[in-house]
């Protein structure tokens, strides 16, 4: 599994973070983004929540 955060979408409120912080963490435009390429199995389920708890549904699961 992938996750992305749309640049365009994200508002910078830092709920993905507080939820999956293992695999979302800010760039250096002070957005949310992956710092993971593949989403490891045991995460999958929290980045899932992250992308759910995102207030503009930036974050895309594939
Ligand atoms: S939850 Fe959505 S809007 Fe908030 S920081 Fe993460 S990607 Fe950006």
């Amino acid at each position: 599994m992938q996750a992305e955060v749309n640049q365009e979408l994200c508002i910078s409120c830092g709920a993905c973070i507080d939820v999956c912080p293992e695999v979302f963490d800010w760039n250096d435009e002070e957005k949310a983004q992956t710092i993971l390429d593949e989403v490891p199995d045991q995460l999958e389920s929290q980045a899932s929540e992250a992308a759910e708890s995102c207030p503009t549904d930036a974050i895309v699961i594939n």
